[in-house]
């Protein structure tokens, strides 16, 4: 097989659509230069390539890909007339991971390999510039000693050893920019960080080219299972198989002075969606300091440019002398740029994200991609693609990420609270959205408080966990391409970058903003949509939907089969999930009623009653509150199913276990404390998620039975007079066995008959069950003789399938993910292959009894979209979510159906 893939000169001999065997890059660089884009010569190694040697080491990959890539590099020397370690013409390279999925800054890259004390000396008078070449001399070896030769810091505290030296020469020298190092301090710098290497590792620097080349490849592949790759994985659902491919690649240079720069652009905003070149630049760089955020870098265009700098507060005068855009400063190299963002997205029909280096005037593309962005953006975008007829419906629909909509269902601040606010700082807008929480100084602390803002000077991939915790980012360096705005984009979190206004102290835990010092602790608030950052809280609201985005819930509609119904228990969430777009109720948790206010009172009444007669009276009492909760939950869903489920919970949850309330409850019913002390005792078990609960309540007490039913039937027809079309739906929890569902439904089929006649009036109603317990799945068949439908309540199926107690799971699981016995928490997202087989199975047995059974899922997976989909293709009638997950799993439903 083939292992590594050549391109350059207008010729390539991979493809976009090879990105698995290629990576993304590598499939884009070969087709960049199939569509005429400029791009440096280079080969790309394939993912398979890294696989083996993940599993069977670096000699096996290395003799696999040994002429090939002797060839490959052949083909860059004839392309741009240079050779490996030559004194004249030395061919310089790039080395760079990429995988099948874009992984912002996960793993390594290498720049300027192939330097050595000969190649500077070719470098330097190909250039007539010594300090150019041995300054890219001195960044290879500290690069190369970081992460191949492994002499990048561990701990957050270390500074790198290269750093250290730098610093040390500075001081030596009476200086404080890098740039004010001579040609001759350089050439010092060089020996002592090859000496450096030499101490910490016992190993000399590799001069050779050749092995400093196979040391790169091998240290890219190694990247792959690097801590923080792993973590990023984790959290993007990335397989490990996938692996990495590697990229080399001719260097161009965009430090080679003031006609030289580099920079990265967007063809549309990744924050908003506008259809706006964008992007940031620095002139006499390299790539890696535009995404560091070291230096305050440049807009592209004027128009940004003007945008950028009254966001900052800067003056035009000093903007035009200073921070003048690609546009202003190039204006040939900013033509040929721009109309290549055309053209690449014109080609690949999303937005790109590209990264370029002009080189003495001329243009070089590194890489395009398809661009990170907001939810907002994801919607603006690919509405914006259908209606400029770019893409067509379907396609538009499966662009989009469901879980993504959740940011445009999320707070923002409140218009009053804000306009009481006092800013302290001002940042760049990098993602989108509110924040309030307590500051924090390090990723490793951000789970210290319930809502946390994490506060640093820059952020680097090592602070994802931290990043992924916390409410919002707020940085002090760094542009809108820096890490921290990329990866925050990404994840949809709130940030702020580039606030230069702030002063930060890790010592002592705090910054100073605006004349005020704030400290670990300390509230502020972040809005990610303007950079501005706020002292203390400031109360959040929920945003509007309308627009694009009741344009995706329409097509969503268009292309689903699958409807979705919502998991609420109140009017007001009937309510929410109505304007979401919920088609009805899957699940209302009738317990939820029982424990406010007065009611709780009522059912430990109930509770505690010695015998029935005492029951009955306690429930008569609960039986208008339920009554009057349905009413306005039927209302609230008029036209629609409305699945009322019956008590669930074992009773011991409605008890008090303290002392106080304990004896309150006593002199409220005029016992002994003794006796509610005891009867909690009697309540208590030891697997009360597997004791008496759910339907072995309603069978061991029919009584509660009967009151639910009536409160339901009674409802109904109070609202039939009233012109209102309820449809209820009455579900019995927790069934194993056929026997326990046709008690219940005897129950309630006596009680609507009873109510029927005592009211003069009928209505229609369901009766079903959910499918909770594997014995009931098993059985499907039988319980369909009975059941008019079927919901699979899979947070208990998940549990009983497993035999992971859901309350107990969290100790263990977070382990289990971590070492890959779990690829995900099965709470969450449904373990298709085993719990999924029950829901399979007792969706077509149950059909074979009764064709017509309706079946849907009311369980946590309800509204995560990968479960969604199982759905869909099993043959379920909907899904049922909590309401603000309405819109996604509408999305989602829609999605599987294409
Ligand atoms: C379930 O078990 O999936 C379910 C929806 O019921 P509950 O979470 O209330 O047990
Ligand atoms: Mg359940």
């Amino acid at each position: 097989a083939k292992n590594v893939y050549k391109f350059g000169n207008g010729q390539a001999e991979g493809r976009a659509d090879m990105r698995n065997l290629l990576g993304g890059k590598g499939a884009n660089l070969a087709e960049m230069n199939l569509i005429g884009v400029p791009v440096p010569p280079g080969f790309t190694i394939t993912t398979d390539v890294c696989t083996t040697y993940t599993k069977e080491g670096r000699d096996a990959a290395l003799k696999l890909i040994n002429d090939e890539v002797k060839d490959a590099v052949a083909h860059i020397e004839e392309l741009t007339g240079t050779k490996f370690g030559d004194k004249e013409n030395p061919c310089l390279v790039s080395v760079r991971s990429g995988a099948r999925a874009s992984m912002p800054g996960m793993m390594d890259t290498i720049l300027n390999l192939g330097l050595n004390d000969m190649a500077v000396e070719g470098m330097t008078k190909k250039t007539g510039n010594a300090r150019f070449g041995w300054d890219s001399y001195r960044r290879f070896i500290q690069m190369y000693g970081d992460v191949v030769m492994d002499l990048k810091p561990k701990n957050k505290e270390d500074i790198d050893p290269f750093e250290e030296i730098i610093e040390a020469m500075k001081e030596e020298k009476g200086i404080e920019q890098d740039t004010e190092f001579t040609v001759d301090d350089l050439k010092v710098l060089v020996l002592r960080f090859k000496e450096a290497i030499k101490n910490e590792t016992g190993k000399e620097f590799p001069t050779d080219p050749w092995e400093q080349l196979w040391g790169a490849i091998t240290a890219v592949f190694d990247s792959w299972m690097n801590d923080r790759a792993i973590l990023y994985r984790r959290l993007n659902n990335i397989p490990e198989e996938w692996g990495t491919a590697v990229n080399v690649q001719a260097m161009v240079f965009g430090n080679m002075g003031d006609n030289s720069a580099t920079g990265v652009a967007f063809t549309r905003d990744a924050a908003t969606g506008e259809d706006l070149f964008n992007g940031e630049y620095l002139i006499n760089a390299q790539g890696e300091d535009v995404v560091a955020g070291i230096r305050t870098p440049q807009q592209i265009t004027k128009e940004g440019s003007l945008r950028w700098a009254k966001l900052a507060g800067i003056s035009e005068e000093e903007r035009v002398s200073k921070f003048p855009s690609l546009e202003e400063s190039m204006p040939a190299a900013y033509k040929e740029l721009n109309e290549t963002q055309h053209k690449l997205e014109e080609h690949y029909q999303d937005m790109q994200d590209l990264e370029f280096t002009i080189q003495e005037g001329k243009l070089w593309l590194l890489q395009t991609r398809n661009g990170k962005r907001t939810g907002a953006a994801m919607v603006k975008i690919a509405m914006d693609m259908l209606k400029e007829g770019k893409i067509d419906e379907k396609t538009a629909i499966l662009r989009l990420e469901a879980n993504k909509l959740d940011e445009l269902l999320h707070p923002i601040f409140d218009t009053k609270a804000l306009e009481q606010a006092t800013v302290i700082a001002k940042g760049l807008p990098a993602s989108p959205g509110a924040a309030t929480g307590q500051v924090v100084f390090f990723a490793d602390e951000a789970e210290k408080y319930e809502n946390s803002i994490l506060v640093r000077i820059e952020t680097s991939p090592e602070d994802l966990e931290g990043m992924n915790v916390a409410r919002g980012i707020l940085t002090a360096r760094g542009g809108m391409t820096s890490h921290a705005a990329v990866v925050a984009r990404g994840m949809g979190k709130c940030c702020v970058s580039g606030t230069g206004g702030i002063k930060i102290d890790y010592k002592t835990r705090s910054f100073v903003a605006d004349g005020k010092t704030y400290k670990e602790g300390d509230w502020i608030s972040l809005n990610g949509s303007t950079g501005e950052v706020y002292d203390g809280k400031v109360i959040t609201k929920n945003p509007d939907l309308s627009g694009d985005f009741g344009h995706i819930m329409d097509l969503s509609d268009k292309f689903t089969r699958m409807h979705v119904r919502t998991n609420a228990d109140t009017p007001k969430d009937a309510q929410v999930a109505r304007n979401f777009g919920a088609q009805g109720i899957g699940l209302c948790r009738t317990e939820h009623m029982f424990f406010e206010g007065e009611r709780i009172k009522a059912m430990r009444e109930m509770i505690l009653a010695s015998d029935e007669e005492g029951r009955r009276k306690a429930l008569d009492k609960l039986l208008p509150y339920q009554r009057e909760d349905f009413e306005g939950i039927f209302e609230a869903m008029a036209g629609y199913g409305v699945t009322v489920r019956l008590l669930d919970p074992p009773l011991h949850e409605f008890v008090p276990h303290q002392q106080a309330t304990q004896k309150e409850l006593a002199s409220e019913m005029g016992v002994a404390i003794d006796v509610i002390r005891s009867k909690v005792a009697e309540l208590e078990e030891f697997n009360p998620m597997l004791g008496h609960r759910g339907c072995r309540l309603g069978n061991t007490y029919p009584e509660i039975t009967e009151m639910q039913a009536r409160a339901i039937i009674e409802a109904a027809l109070n609202l039939k007079a009233k012109g209102v079309d309820a449809r209820p739906e009455i579900m019995v929890p927790l069934v194993g066995t056929i026997k326990e569902l046709k008690l219940q439904a005897d129950i309630i089929n006596e009680v609507a008959e009873k109510v029927f006649e005592e009211k003069g009036a009928r209505i229609d109603y369901k009766v079903g069950t959910m499918i909770e317990v594997p014995r009931a799945a098993l059985t499907a068949d039988e319980i369909a003789d009975v059941a008019e439908f079927f919901s699979f309540g899979t947070n208990d199926l998940t549990q009983m399938t497993f035999g992971y107690s859901r309350d107990d799971a969290g100790k263990f699981l977070p382990i289990y993910i971590k070492k890959g016995i779990l690829k995900n928490d099965p709470f969450q997202v449904l373990d298709q292959q085993g719990v999924g087989q029950l829901v399979d199975l007792a969706t077509k047995r149950g059909r074979e009894t009764n064709p017509k059974l309706k079946v849907g899922i009311c369980g946590e997976h309800g509204g995560e979209p990968s479960s969604v989909e199982f759905c869909n293709g099993v043959g379920l009638d909907y899904v049922s979510c909590s309401p603000y997950r309405v819109p996604i799993a509408r999305l989602a439903a829609a999605q599987a159906n294409l």
